[in-house]
């Protein structure tokens, strides 16, 4: 038996879906919840009303899993377009940057792991130029070493780039206690693929319990934990653990996506809880939707209620 998130998951790779699904025309109504517009000026007027509002940012050119090295190069001018248009914000680290490698190649054959760190390398000067970070997202556990071996790659010159964990995978609790280390920022989120037994928790209790023992390595460590998930009852633990451990609020951080739970993210922030929006924007929305459907019964119901009442 497939799980719907599993079937919703596979769709997220079909492209006679993609097509479907796009063109319908009140997908675009139900997108917008999730995306903030298909252009930099879109994504830069929603960076300075959150900015404004106290809620920092990381902002992510929508795109992954390209398939020859001219679109790896459109991800990387991308970029650099939206941190030259970050410029002149003058937000700093309030406004960073989260890019998916295989956007950048990194699952091209021949050489995927090297091009994919030859592109990403100036969107991380370009980071670092305007005193902000780039935080490298996670993709399927298959793409985990090649990650992490981009990013060890990148810190040497750019030591605040950031990495992702993803709860729900069995070695993470290895991989966050070797990142727990000065300097070191790293979100922690239980994951969005849809993965084997051989590799990962199967069961919602399984990887909550795991987030909490690799968000206990992280807090204790000396990195920079970065809490992204909308679970109130992981949130208030991290905030739990940050007082056990005598972080200042500039030492840690919740994440969330843009448009969920934007209450919560309020109420922390005048709480004192540095909080950052994910915030997604571009056309190629379909894998990144797609995947918000599979996290939420609640979502899918929405959007199918919404195609038949049109
Ligand atoms: P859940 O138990 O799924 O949700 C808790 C509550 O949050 C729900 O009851 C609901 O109220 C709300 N909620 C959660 N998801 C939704 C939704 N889609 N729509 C509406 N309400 C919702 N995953 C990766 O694999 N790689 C990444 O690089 C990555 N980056 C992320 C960055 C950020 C900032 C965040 C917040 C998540 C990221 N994720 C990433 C996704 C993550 O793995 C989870 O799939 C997602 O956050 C849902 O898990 P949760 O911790 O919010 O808890």
């Amino acid at each position: 038996m497939f799980s719907q998130k599993a079937l919703l998951l596979g769709a997220s790779r079909r492209p006679e879906l993609r097509r479907l699904v796009i063109g319908t025309p009140v997908t675009r109504r139900v997108v917008d919840r999730f995306v903030a517009g298909e252009t930099l000026d879109g994504a830069l007027a929603v960076v300075r009303q959150l900015c404004g509002e106290g809620i920092a940012v990381t902002l992510d050119h929508l795109g992954e899993g390209v398939t020859d090295r001219a679109e790896a190069v459109r991800s990387r001018d991308a970029y650099l377009a939206l941190l030259e248009g970050l410029a002149p914000l003058q937000l700093g680290r309030a406004a960073e940057v989260s890019v998916k490698l295989s956007a950048f190649g990194q699952a091209l054959p021949g050489g995927g792991t090297d091009l994919a760190l030859e592109l990403v390398r100036p969107v991380a000067e370009a980071a670092s130029a305007i005193g902000t970070t780039v935080t490298l997202d996670m993709e399927e556990s298959a793409t985990v070493d090649s990650t992490l071996a981009v990013l060890a790659e990148l810190r040497r010159d750019h030591p605040g780039t950031g990495a992702v964990l993803q709860a729900a995978l069995h070695r993470t609790e290895d991989d966050a206690a070797a990142l727990a280390v000065p300097g070191s920022r790293v979100r922690l989120v239980k994951g969005a693929y849809d993965e084997p037994p051989s590799v990962a928790w199967q069961s919602r209790a399984d990887v909550d319990a795991a987030y909490a023992r690799c968000l206990g390595v992280l807090m204790r460590g000396p990195g920079h934990p970065m809490v992204g998930s909308h679970d109130p009852r992981l949130v208030s633990l991290a905030q739990r653990l940050a007082d056990h451990e005598g972080r200042t609020p500039d030492s840690w951080e919740v994440q969330m996506l843009h448009g969920i739970r934007t209450d919560e993210q309020r109420r922390l922030a005048a709480e004192g809880v540095c909080v950052r929006a994910y915030v997604p924007y571009g056309v190629d929305w379909y894998g990144y939707f797609v995947r918000r459907l599979a996290e939420r019964p609640a979502n899918l119901r929405f959007f199918l209620r919404s195609l038949v009442s049109t």
